[in-house]
C-alpha cells in the first residue's frame, strides 16, 4: 500500500486515516484551495492567513469571482489561479497583470489546479462540480481535506476506492464528520455500536408543516447557527443538508445506514458523537465556526492554533437534543432510502436536490416542492429500471446529467401541484 494510503478499522480499502499513522509534517507545506472564494474558501484562507511560515499556497480556484479570486492569488502569491468560468479569462489575466501568477479558465484550468502538486488540497467547490477537481487531487495521492459533500454522494464508494488505490489521504472537513473522525479514534471497528450526527434543525425546526412549504427564499437563508453558501443553507433548512451527510459519513467510514444516527440539538455545539460496544460515547464539541474542523484538516496530523473562541459551556448553559422529524423534514427520510437501494440513487438524490434548490432560489417551485421533486425523481429513476453500481467518474456524472434532465422535465409539474 503507498505511504498515504492507511487503514481505517482494518479495512484496506479506506482512505480515512487513524490518527497513530502519523507522519511527520514538514517546515513549510504547500497547500492548494479549490473553492477559495466561497464560504469554506474563506474559512481555510483566513487559517492560511494567520500561518503564512507554515504554508505556501499553490493553487486557488473559483467559478466566476474574477476579483477575489485574484485579491486572494495576489495577497498569498498562489502559483496558479484557475476561473471555472471560460469567459472571464481575460479579466482574470488583466487582474494579475504584473504579477508572476499563472492563470486559466475553464473546467480543465480547475482540475489542472488540483492536480498541480500541492501537499494539501481543499476541496470546497460546491456542488457535483466538484467531483472531477476533487478526483484529480485524490489521483495524485494528495491529502485532500474534502468539505465537497456531493463528490461521496454522487461517486460513493468508488471516490473512497479511488482515493485508497492512489494512496490518497482524505480528512473530513465537514464538521459532523470531523468530530466523528475525531471521536472515531477511541475504539476500533469491532467496538463500534453507531455514529450519532447532529443537526441543529435549521431555521424550521419548530415550524408547522404548512408554514415550512411556503417558507420563503429570505426565510430559508436565515440559518440559526452557521454563516454557509447559499446553497448549504437552504439545504439546512429542509434537512436535505443531514441527509447528504448521513451518506457521507457512510461512504466515509464505511458504516451501514442502521449504524448512523440523526439528533437535532438546536445550539450546534456538539457535532458528532460515537457509541461504542462498553456503552462509552465519545463526542467532539466546539463553537460553531468552520475554522475548527478545517483547522483540524490543516494541522493534521499535528494541532495548530487555531483563531475561533473558546467554547464558554457556563455561558451557554443548556445542551438540548431532541429525535429528527421525517415527516415534517422528509428529506431526510428520502436520504436513508436512497443509500439503502445504492447502486446511484444517492447520486440521483443529489442531482435533483441541486435542481430543486436552484428552482427553489429562482421562484419557481414552493419551498416545500424541494423534497418532492427529489422524491419523484428517485421513483422515476427507480420505474426506468436504471439501478447499477457505479464503477467511475464518467459513469457517476453520466447518473448525475440524466438525474439532473429528470429533475428538469420533472419540474413543471411539481411546481404546478399543490400540497
Ligand atoms: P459557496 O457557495 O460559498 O462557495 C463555493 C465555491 O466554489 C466558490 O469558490 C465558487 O466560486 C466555487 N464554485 C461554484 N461552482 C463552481 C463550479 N461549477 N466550478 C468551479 N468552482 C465553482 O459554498 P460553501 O463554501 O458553503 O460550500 C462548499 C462545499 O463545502 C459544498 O459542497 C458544501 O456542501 C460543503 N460544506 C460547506 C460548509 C459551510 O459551512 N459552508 C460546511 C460543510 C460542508 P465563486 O465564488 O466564483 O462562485
Amino acid at each position: 500500500m503507498a505511504s498515504g494510503a492507511v487503514l481505517w478499522f482494518g479495512e484496506e480499502m479506506s482512505a480515512v486515516p487513524l490518527r497513530n499513522n502519523k507522519a511527520a509534517a514538514s517546515a513549510v507545506r504547500s497547500v492548494t484551495v479549490l473553492g477559495a472564494t466561497g464560504s469554506i474558501g474563506d474559512s481555510t484562507m483566513d487559517l492560511l492567513r494567520g500561518a503564512r511560515d507554515r504554508y505556501r499556497v499553490e493553487a486557488l480556484t473559483a467559478n466566476s469571482n474574477v476579483q477575489a479570486l485574484a485579491g486572494l492569488a495576489r495577497e498569498f502569491g498562489a502559483r496558479f489561479a484557475a476561473i471555472a468560468d471560460p469567459a472571464r479569462l481575460s479579466e482574470l489575466k488583466d487582474a494579475l497583470a504584473g504579477t508572476r501568477i499563472e492563470c486559466g479558465a475553464g473546467e480543465s484550468a480547475i482540475i489542472e489546479a488540483a492536480a498541480r502538486p500541492a501537499d494539501w488540497v481543499m476541496a470546497a467547490v460546491s456542488g457535483a462540480a466538484g467531483l472531477k477537481p476533487a478526483l484529480a487531487a485524490v489521483d495524485r495521492g494528495a491529502t485532500v481535506a474534502l468539505a465537497n459533500k456531493e463528490c461521496l454522494v454522487c461517486a460513493g464508494d468508488f471516490f473512497m476506492e479511488r482515493a485508497a488505490r492512489a494512496g490518497a489521504c482524505i480528512l473530513p472537513a465537514d464538521s459532523e464528520h470531523n468530530a466523528l473522525f475525531q471521536a472515531l479514534s477511541s475504539g476500533n471497528r469491532e467496538e463500534l455500536e453507531r455514529v450519532i450526527i447532529t443537526a441543529s434543525g435549521g431555521p424550521f425546526r419548530t415550524w408547522a408543516p404548512a408554514d415550512i412549504e411556503q417558507a420563503t427564499l429570505e426565510q430559508a437563508l436565515k440559518h440559526p447557527n452557521w454563516s454557509m453558501g447559499q446553497k448549504i443553507t437552504i439545504d439546512s433548512a429542509s434537512m436535505m443538508n443531514k441527509g447528504l451527510e448521513v451518506i457521507e459519513a457512510s461512504y466515509l467510514f464505511a458504516l451501514s445506514p442502521d449504524e448512523i444516527d440523526v439528533l437535532v440539538h438546536p445550539q450546534s455545539i456538539v457535532h458528532g458523537m460515537v457509541e461504542f460496544s462498553d456503552r462509552s460515547v465519545v463526542a467532539q464539541l466546539g463553537t460553531p465556526d468552520m475554522r475548527i474542523p478545517i483547522a483540524h484538516c490543516l494541522g493534521w496530523p499535528d494541532r495548530i492554533v487555531g483563531p475561533s473562541v473558546k467554547l464558554d459551556l457556563a455561558k451557554i448553559g443548556q445542551l438540548t437534543f431532541e429525535a429528527p422529524d421525517y415527516g415534517r423534514f422528509p428529506g431526510l427520510r428520502l436520504a436513508y432510502e436512497a443509500l439503502r437501494t445504492g447502486n446511484g440513487a444517492t447520486t440521483v438524490f443529489n442531482a435533483a436536490n441541486e435542481i430543486a434548490v436552484a428552482a427553489f432560489i429562482a421562484g419557481k417551485i414552493r419551498f416545500g416542492a424541494i423534497a418532492r421533486l427529489v422524491e419523484a425523481t428517485i421513483d422515476d429513476w427507480l420505474r426506468s429500471g436504471n439501478l447499477a453500481p457505479l464503477d467511475s467518474a464518467d459513469e457517476a456524472i453520466s447518473v448525475d446529467h440524466n438525474a439532473r434532465n429528470r429533475a428538469a422535465a420533472l419540474l413543471p409539474q411539481i411546481a404546478l401541484k399543490a400540497t
